[in-house]
């Protein structure tokens, strides 16, 4: 059973709630990375997993677009400084295309997840403060204050301050949400009075005029928005963490239970900095640089692939992501046990075959469709909607091969025969190649199991190793002395051309 079910079927048992609302979110401060989808993507598995199961259940996601920027990330430009402290609604956008900061992040992430086939609800914090969902929650808070500082103070055991409130106010003089100590309240104007460390005294309105402090904003947002199951994280799931305080405020302020919790470990990052060197493991990071966007990622693997990634592994079990060869055997993996990658004829050719093809084409489309022919596949070039999906297997595998391909995947086709690389070759393996060369008939062609019983065949005959023959084939077409699985590579290439080069080889 997939841990998905058996989540849904405790989340059944334990709730009494017969609709259920799985939330997830981020703050949007950098880029949305593989690492954060994590959390998306357990939570729409649980929520189909509910849905299978006959239970009503919806997926929303809250995009804390009210938070505070915290520093002036390394990607940031130097003017920046000057936003340190503001909403992430309230800064612009630091290439100027879209609205706000916080939109720049959130908008490649949200058209990911039409892709990757998630269907949610999108809350944003700025927008829901603005609206007045808030005004309540915030009004019980600054009420019951004391009884908040006592639960954090016994949860986290650090104490609360005198000042501190529930309440952070958002200065209207320098635009900050971080620096107000509140002063005052009046709970019929619902405003709050503050004095800001600018200078500034000012009256902020429960209506977007400030948010609450993070650990009660949480609780308070499973109130409003109604939230039965939350994935989350296990840094907010240890003892003392956000979670156990959330939930006694949950219950003891807002009179609501807190969600069904689905801790998860994190997906760390595997990658070697430069060939030769060890790969090295890295919590995935947006201020750090040390992750891959969700975007990004999604030009070079497709969606079902990179939801595999996550949901292959029970969220209690870190992943440790590498873009590189263990993601083409997962690929593999998947092609083998779940399906092709892509509709039609696309779906029929593996990806790693699919790496051979498209660098034996050299990322040429028309020459690509004769070599899918040549490997013994039926194109048919007027069915657009065949093109268009062999068109985007052939992308994928490209952007792949340019950004996470180990160097012995990719090879390069010689137009010319390598005479200097030739010379390393013995006279048994020349030898070898011009009978192969005697046995071609032009106009015909071999399949990958045919070439390869053919290869053995003619070492067999001319007394060498079976390796040797195979060695002296890359040499001869690639000028290396491995790369892909010859089979493939000698179906896919023309039977003249394999014929002139290997006679080539034994003329020398
Ligand atoms: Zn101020």
């Amino acid at each position: 059973m997939h841990w998905s079910l058996v989540i849904a079927k405790d989340i059944v048992e334990r709730r009494k709630e017969k609709e259920h609302v799985v939330a997830t979110g981020i703050t949007p401060s950098g880029d949305i990375h593989v690492g954060n989808l994590r959390e998306i993507i357990t939570g729409d598995a649980v929520c189909s997993a509910l849905v299978d199961m006959g239970v009503e259940a919806k997926l929303i996601y809250v995009a804390d677009t009210f938070d505070p920027l915290r520093r002036r990330y390394p990607f940031l430009p130097e003017e920046y400084e000057a936003h340190v402290g503001k909403p992430l609604s309230e800064i612009p956008d630091p290439e100027g295309r879209l609205s706000t900061y916080a939109e720049h992040f959130l908008q490649p992430f949200l058209d990911s997840l039409t892709d990757l086939g998630i269907e949610i609800t999108t809350f944003k914090a700025d927008e829901m403060y603005k609206s007045g969902m808030y005004v309540d929650v915030i009004k019980e808070a600054i009420t019951r204050r004391e009884e908040i500082s006592k639960i954090i103070g016994q949860i986290s055991g650090r104490q609360v301050s005198d000042k501190w409130t529930p309440f952070n106010p958002l200065c209207d003089a320098c635009g900050r949400i971080t620096s107000a100590v509140v002063t005052g309240y009046d709970m019929d104007k619902e405003e709050a009075y503050y004095e800001c460390e600018c200078g500034n005294k000012g009256v902020a309105s429960f209506k977007g005029g400030g948010k609450l402090a993070w650990r009660i904003d949480w609780a308070a947002r499973w109130k409003i928005l109604g939230v039965t199951v939350e994935p989350f994280g296990k840094d907010h799931a240890a003892p003392g963490g956000s979670y156990d305080t959330g939930k006694r405020i949950s219950a003891e302020i807002y009179n609501y239970e807190a969600p069904y919790p689905i801790p998860f470990e994190h997906i760390l990052l595997k990658r070697k900095e430069r060939e030769g060197t060890k790969a090295k493991v890295t919590a995935m990071s947006s201020s750090l640089g040390t992750n891959i966007p969700v975007h990004e990622m999604l030009e070079t693997i497709p969606p079902e692939i990179l939801k595999h990634v996550i949901l292959r592994v029970r969220p209690d079990k870190h992943i440790e992501f590498d873009p590189g060869l263990p993601l083409l055997h997962l690929i593999d993996e998947y092609e083998r046990e779940i399906g092709g990658i892509g509709g039609g004829v696309a779906g029929k050719i593996p990806f790693r075959h699919f790496i051979t093809l498209v660098q034996i084409a050299r990322g040429e489309f028309s020459e690509l469709l004769k070599v899918i022919k040549r490997s013994g596949y039926e194109v048919h070039a007027d069915d657009a909607e065949e093109m268009e999906e062999l068109r985007k297997k052939a992308v994928y595998v490209a952007n792949w091969l340019r950004k996470y391909a180990p160097p012995n995947v990719k090879f390069e086709l010689q137009s010319a025969l390598p005479a200097e690389e030739i010379k390393s070759l013995s006279d048994a393996q020349k030898k070898a190649l011009k009978r192969i060369a005697g046995e071609l008939k032009e106009g015909t062609s071999l399949d990958a199991s045919a070439w390869h019983n053919k290869i053995y065949e003619v070492a067999s005959a001319t007394n060498i190793e079976a390796k040797e023959v195979f060695k002296a084939i890359y040499v001869a077409l690639l000028k290396q002395p491995s790369g892909p699985r010859a089979g493939w590579l000698l179906a896919s290439l023309d039977t003249k051309f394999l014929k002139r080069r290997f006679e080539a080889v034994g003329e020398t």
